[in-house]
Order: C-alpha cells, then structure tokens, then sequence
C-alpha cells in the first residue's frame, strides 16, 4: 500500500473534518463527533440530537439488510422546507415586500412516493405546492395534495387528460395553474375548460435571454426548447382575449435552469421576468403570481464558488437578492408585488438521502520492494531507474521526474523491440512506481509544489472497490462529471493513510469516483484507511437525494438498492420508518424480459444432458439448480455470508 502520509502528523477529528471537507458542505446537517463517526442532526448542528451514521449502518446490516444501503434522513426534508420558507418570510419583511412565498416541490426531482408523501406532509403548514410535468406527475400530485391553499404548478405538455384532471382538481378547490408552454396548447385548454364548464387559472411560461452558468445552461436563453417567445406571448394573450378569458391569466413562469451557481443571473433572471410580468398586467391580465422556477444549487464541494458542483451565495442571498429585484423592478410603475412561487426542487431533497456501501478490496498502488540486487541485464536501463530513486530529494525533484518519464517510455520501446525480457520490463515498472510514490511523497511535504509535479500527486493512489453501481446510485456523477461528497463515516480520530480512488463492482472503466470536492480545486484522490482484517470499512456518499434516484440504470445489471428510511425524534431515538427491499436477481432479469421459469428449465435441460454425458451426478445436478435458484433469490450486490 502507499505509505503512510500522515504518520508523523498529529491527527485530530479537526483535521478529517478539514480533509474531507463536511463542514463546508454539510449545511449543518451532518459533521464528526468525538468518537470519529459521522453524524447527522437533522434538525441543524447547534440544536437537536445527534445520529452516528455507524451505528445506523450496523444496526441494519444487524436487521439483515445489506450494503449498498440508500438511506434517507426524513427530517431532513422537514428542515430543508422549513428553512426555505423561513428564509423567504425574513427577506419579505426586510424588504417590506408585499406579497407572500408559496413554494412547490417539483415532483421530477424525486419521485418516490414516500418523498412527495413526507414533503407534502411538512409543507403542508406553510402552504408547500408541487409541480408536474407530465400525466403520471400530477395524477401523483392530487393525491397527495393536503392543503388547498398550496399550489399545484402544470408544466409540461399537456393532452386532454392531462388538461381534464387538472379542471377536475380545480373543480375540488385546489390551486392548479396550467402553464402554457406552447402556443398551441391554448385552445385546447379552453375547449376543455368550456366543456367541463370550469375556469383554469393560466400561466405563462416565457423564454428568458437570461442564460445561467453551469452545467444546465442549456434550459434557458433564447435557444432555449422550453417557453414561449416574444411573438408567442402576444398570440396567447390575443386568443384569451377572443375568448374573454384573459383574467384566467394569473402567472408568469420562468426556469432558466437547475444548479445555478452563480447569483447574478438569478437576480439578472427574476429582473427581465419582470419587465414581462409588468407588459402583461399592461396587456389587461390580472396577474398576481411570479413563479421563479428551480435553480437554487447545492453546495456539492463546499466551496461557496460559481463552480458548477457549488453556488456563490446563501439561501439568504437569494432569497433577499429575488425579493429585492422585484421590488425595483415593479415599484418603478407601482405595480402590486406579486405572491412568489419556486419551483426548488435540488435544494429541498438533496441533503436528505445518502448512499451507505462497504470497500469489497484493495488494489495496491505500492509495488513488490525493490531486490536487493538487480540482475544482470544486456543494458543500463534498471541501473538508471535505481540511480534515479537513490537520488530524489526536493531539490531535484523536478529533474528526477523527467528522468523517470524518459525511463518510462524507453522501457515500453526496448520491449517492443525485443530488448529486454519480461522480468526485466516488469523489474523495471516496479522502479518507476516506486520512484513516482517517492517523488509524490516529497512532494506532499513541499511548502510549493513545481508546476509540471503537481500531477504525480494524481497518479499515485490505491483503488478502493466499493459495493455499489455508479450508474445506478449515482448516473450525475458518471453522466455531468457532478462532483458529490464522498468519505467514510467512522475510524475519522485516525489518520487515513492512502491516497485511493474508489472504483464500483460494474465492470466499466467509468464505475469509479475520482473526482472530490475542495475548497480550491478538484481533488483526484480521496485520503482514506488502511482496511482492518475483521471489520467492515464503510462509506457515504452524501447530498444524492435530487436527481439521482430514479435516473440511475440497470448497468451490468445491477438493481436498486435497499432503501432505509429513519425519522428521528427529538430525544435522540430514531426509528426505521419505511423499508423498500432492492432489487433481486430475478427481478432485474425480468426487467430485461428474461422469463425466470423459463431459465430455470433450460438450465435443468442442460444439467440433464450433463448427466447423460457422464459430467456430472445426479446430486451434482441438485447442488447446480440450488445454487441458481438461490442466485436468482439473491441482492444483486455483494453478499456477505
Ligand atoms: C427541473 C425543474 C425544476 C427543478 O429545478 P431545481 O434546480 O432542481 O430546483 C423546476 N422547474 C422546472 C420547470 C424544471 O424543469
């Protein structure tokens, strides 16, 4: 294994905060205490008790579930709303702004019934809404509406169905808006409405110039496929005009992307929405809404920069910077501020689920030790390598990793060319790693690391296998490079000494981790411990309750995982609340149109003909068919006996 970087240094649980950063990016729910575990406190650091994500983990492997284990924290969801609220109450007041803030949960975000049943369950007091994008989103919504004062947003395209549950809804006394997002949907919007003789209340999706940095920069600006244009606009307000429906005209929307990181184009957004909202009510429309769309970003890096993993600004920042750019905006014509709606659907549930998995193994970047002597070879290649490790020292670093990059390459081309042996060429790889683990390690100690050395530091490292799929668990992190923090959750009073990257149990090159959040830059290598012979190493992967869920695929295979929820009391004690078993064998073959009956008699066919042919016993032919039988009941996962 590499050794042991941090030896010499004093080790505190300071320290693992600093190194992996949780302070930075926990928000207040999550931190290391005293013994060196991981904890959550779902009701904010200063106050409320405190779980070890250990001791959570262990008691359901205790309770026969096994890792990979995603693992939401409910309260979280609580907080999380409660706190966007809060935050939007305190910017109106300063600002003496007259209108209120009505939010709504984007069902796409995380569409697991338990999360939209527990959201609307903690929004329910402060009027929390949600947002559908598509039939089976909003026949989800009115289900689970629980307060007629919160609104239900209809984005999306939208048939007669889609337009007909949502007059029904209407017709019950909920708050549903049909957002127009193509011109074309008006007309059937008022046929349906005329038909079933009940008014919608409408809105407007508009095209913003305003385009946000990012990685989903692409939702908005003039390019934009979503909302409608200048000219479009005009047409709709026309038709509803004809059709004497222009007071049903009460909302302009705007979305001009998820994960926004920087806060000048939220303000630049909310201030051109304005100038929009201003024509419309000038146009006639009674207005009264500003649905400001998602884009509130997560901290993923905890660097509080316009990085695309992170966000230059607070909750309060953009609460105040929103509140404040309609008010200079409408109060230039003493327009009535309008009620506030977002459509925050990342920042409300990222914080709130985990994924918990253990490390299977560990490849060694550490090679066998040099031999004492080296053998005789036709030429100095070797002896070069060692005089280059006999000579690394901060001084001639800069020249000793040239030499080595040099030495490299020669070894591959006196191989090719049949020069030197296979030992030797193996010898010889096994001096050059050594070197680049020495010059990393003299690196690590430098007050300035040379340009040009700052990459050796990334080739050495270990790698961790961790019991879970990527593209399951985690598609953003493989698909738009999303940086999520990763670390493990207990053994935090101990120095990690191996510099790894973390690799998952699909066979694709892609099914790893190699990129962490820091304050400065990315890092490519995660510090992390020596594996113990008895006992279990276990990691997290935080911040993954938005988007990730049930965007993840069946990649080699592998199903979803076991999900965990726990809700935890005042007091300190918590309780597994809900339990969803992942997926067997069986299951994610059927998936994939596999009849399992139908696998198990081809497979007895076989096994008969094996006996036929004198390969197998009878008896052998019984262990087989247990043995497959019991793979098929199996997690698909790693198994521990
Ligand atoms: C995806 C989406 C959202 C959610 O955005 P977040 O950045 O996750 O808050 C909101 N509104 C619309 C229309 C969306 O398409």
């Amino acid at each position: 294994m590499v050794r042991n970087l941090y030896s010499k240094q004093k080790w505190s649980i300071e320290d693992a905060s600093e190194l992996y950063g949780i302070n930075n990016w926990g928000a207040g729910y999550f931190s290391v205490d005293e013994s060196g575990d991981v904890v959550v406190t779902p009701f904010g650091s200063d106050h409320g008790p405190r779980i070890s994500l250990y001791k959570v983990a262990r008691e359901i492997e205790e309770r026969g579930f096994s890792m990979p284990v995603l693992l939401r924290i409910e309260n979280i969801l609580g907080s999380q709303i409660k706190l966007l609220h809060e935050t939007f109450r305190k910017a109106i007041k300063e600002n003496n702004y007259q209108g209120e803030y009505k939010g709504v949960f984007p069902i796409k975000v995380n569409q697991q019934e338990q999360v939209i049943e527990a959201i609307s369950q903690f929004g329910k007091d402060y009027g929390h809404g949600l947002e559908a994008g598509s039939k089976p989103e909003l026949i989800a919504a009115i289900s689970m509406m629980k307060n007629r004062d919160a609104c239900l947003i209809c984005n999306g395209y939208k048939d007669e169905e889609f337009i007909d549950l949502g007059l029904y809804a209407v017709s019950m006394g909920f708050k549903v808006f049909f957002v127009i997002e193509v011109p074309g949907e008006v007309d059937l919007i008022i046929e349906r409405s005329k038909h079933l003789n009940i008014r919608p209340h409408l809105g407007l999706r508009i095209k913003l110039s305003t385009q946000a940095e990012g990685l989903w920069s692409h939702s908005g600006g003039d390019a934009s496929v979503f909302g409608l244009g200048m000219s479009h606009i005009v047409t709709v307000v026309d038709r509803l005009k004809e059709e004497n429906m222009l007071d049903c005209l009460q909302l302009l929307h705007y979305h001009i992307g998820s994960q926004i990181p920087n806060i000048r184009d939220i303000r630049a957004g909310a201030i051109e929405a304005c100038r929009f909202y201003e024509e419309l009510i000038k146009e006639g429309a009674p207005m009264g809404y500003l649905d400001l769309g998602g884009g509130l970003a997560v901290d993923y890096d905890g660097s509080h920069t316009d990085h695309h993993s992170s966000r230059n600004y607070t909750m309060e920042e953009y609460c105040t910077d929103i509140v404040d750019s309609v008010v200079s905006v409408l109060d230039k014509n003493n327009i009535p501020h309008p009620t506030l709606i977002t459509e925050s659907g990342r920042a409300t549930v990222a914080y709130y689920s985990l994924l918990l998995f253990n490390i299977l193994d560990v490849s060694s970047f550490l090679p066998p030790p040099i031999p004492e002597k080296m053998p005789e070879s036709t030429n100095d290649l070797l002896e070069n390598l060692l005089a280059t490790y006999k000579m690394i020292s901060p001084k001639d670093i800069q020249e000793c990793l040239n030499d080595v990059l040099f030495y490299k390459s020669q070894a591959r081309q006196l191989f090719k060319h049949g020069q030197i042996t296979i030992r030797e060429r193996a010898l010889a790889e096994n001096l050059v790693q050594h070197i680049l683990i020495e010059l990393s390690e003299v690196s690590r100690h430098m007050k300035q690391i040379p340009r040009g050395l700052q990459n050796i530091n990334r080739m050495v490292y270990d790698i961790y296998y961790g019991n879970f799929s990527l593209f399951q668990s985690l598609p953003d992190v493989w698909a738009i490079d999303q940086i999520m923090p990763v670390m493990p959750i207990h053994r935090l009073k101990e120095a990690p000494t191996h510099p790894a990257i973390i690799s998952d149990i699909t066979c694709d090159c892609d099914g790893k981790i190699d990129k962490f959040p820091d304050p400065y830059n990315e890092k490519r290598n995660i510090m992390l411990h020596e594996l113990l012979p008895d006992e279990d190493y276990y990691l997290g992967v935080f911040l993954v309750g938005a988007y990730q869920e049930t965007l993840g695929d069946l990649h080699n295979l592998f199903g979803d995982t076991n999900v965990i929820s726990i809700n935890v009391n005042q007091d300190g004690s918590y309780q597994f609340i809900r339990e969803v078993e992942g997926d067997s064998v069986a299951d994610v073959l059927a998936f994939v149109e596999y009849d399992v009956r139908s696998m198990k008699n081809r497979l007895k066919k076989i096994a008969e003909e094996s006996i036929q042919l004198g390969l197998i016993t009878a008896k052998d032919r019984k262990a087989i068919i247990e043995s497959f039988t019991a793979g098929l009941r199996g997690y698909t996962y790693f198994e521990k006996d």
